[in-house]
């Protein structure tokens, strides 16, 4: 507005603005572009390339380790967009799906940038542990927005938070099933009470394809204290949203395809490429979700499969002890949908033993 008024002042102050023709020079045109190239960590792509990097988390109280980043720099200008996964680094297909990402999103078709992390946990990947980081035995989704003199993975939120939150308009979080899971694919939308950002994260989660969405809205408001990743985006103004799929260790090439066929499907959602995106026209909204935690220690029997739907009160696993005393049984708390269920017999008092999604009437 501000620039159409006083073009319009130039003009009747009768001056003539002549402008360079159509052969501007190359180096003229490049200045233009705000965004002639793009840089994550140590990848730098110019418009139209694809480039490989490392986020570099420094030493502190533990070791330095390096990140793996691509940087996919579209040919015309656009959003910008981060997907994430491997907080959790035994959630393989999450991982693998972001991995074939960086091949299939080719950077000549895409307007604007699309920035891919397939691994946040190294040392869980490497040493198969899950949920935490073997390093400090911290969990990498707890931790945002991070800080620069704590343990690593303190110091890896912080860069995260650096060069690829406060870097993009809209992110993604990857999980699913990890080795002890025995999950059904799902997405979280998260409802930060800014109507027009939950209006547009909303559109994405529906545009990504997965038809079990869980309402979130009991998250962290303050983005100095956000904890998980999606939520430090969120509380950063940018509509985000976390999807999982996935199961227990042996990557499903399905569940891959789901996360991949998602971040396809947003792309096109935000214009950044050409695809034609139909909505999720039935969702079933999650809201809530409860959890079921282990009492004891002891040897868990499920009797339920991920996705079965249970009634209230329904037994859905057992308990007992190491020589098949029984303990405990377990039962649904509310009538839902299992979006997972332990996958493995081991068990120690606190251990979640199945998550139900009430279905939102
Ligand atoms: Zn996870």
């Amino acid at each position: 507005m501000q620039a159409s008024r006083s073009g319009r002042a130039l003009a009747a102050a009768g001056l003539v603005i002549v402008t360079a023709p159509a052969a501007v020079p190359a180096r003229a045109t490049a200045q233009r572009d705000a965004r002639a190239s793009f840089t994550v960590g140590t990848a730098t792509a110019a418009r139209g390339q694809r480039a490989y990097g490392v986020l570099k988390v420094p030493a502190g109280s533990d070791a330095a380790y390096d990140i793996p980043v691509a940087v996919l720099h579209g040919a015309r200008p656009g959003p910008v967009l981060a997907v994430v996964a491997g907080s959790h680094g035994t959630e393989y297909a999450s991982i693998v799906a972001v991995e074939r990402l960086i091949d299939e999103v080719k950077p000549a078709e895409l307007a604007g940038t699309l920035i891919l992390v397939p691994i946040v946990n190294i040392a869980s990947f490497e040493r198969i542990v899950p949920h935490l980081n073997p390093i400090d035995g911290k969990n990498m989704n707890r931790f945002y927005p991070g800080s620069a003199s704590g343990t690593q993975t303190d110091r890896a939120s912080a860069v995260i938070t650096r060069e690829i939150i406060e870097r993009c308009d809209h992110l993604i979080d990857f999980h699913g099933g990890d080795l002890d899971e025995n999950l059904r694919p799902y997405s979280y939308w998260t409802v930060t009470g800014n109507k027009a950002q939950d209006e547009a994260s909303r559109a994405m989660v529906l545009a990504f394809g997965l038809d079990h969405i869980i309402v979130s809205s009991d998250r962290p408001k303050d983005p100095s204290a956000s904890r998980f990743l999606e939520n430090t985006a969120s509380t950063r103004g940018k509509p985000s949203f976390t999807a999982e799929a996935g199961r227990s260790g042996p990557v499903d090439p399905n569940d891959a395809a789901v996360l991949v066929k998602g971040v396809q499907n947003v792309l096109g959602h935000l214009k950044m490429t050409a695809r034609t995106v139909t909505p999720v026209a039935k969702p079933i909204w999650i809201d809530p979700l409860l959890s079921v935690t282990a009492e004891r220690d002891g040897v868990f029997h499920p009797l339920v499969d991920r996705d079965a739907h249970v009634t209230k009160g329904q037994k859905i696993g057992a308990i007992t002890d190491y020589l098949n005393r029984p303990l405990q049984d377990v039962v649904a708390p509310d009538a839902g949908i299992v979006l997972f269920v332990r996958a493995v017999p081991s068990l120690k008092k606190g251990d979640t033993l199945a998550s139900i999604g009430v279905v939102k009437r």
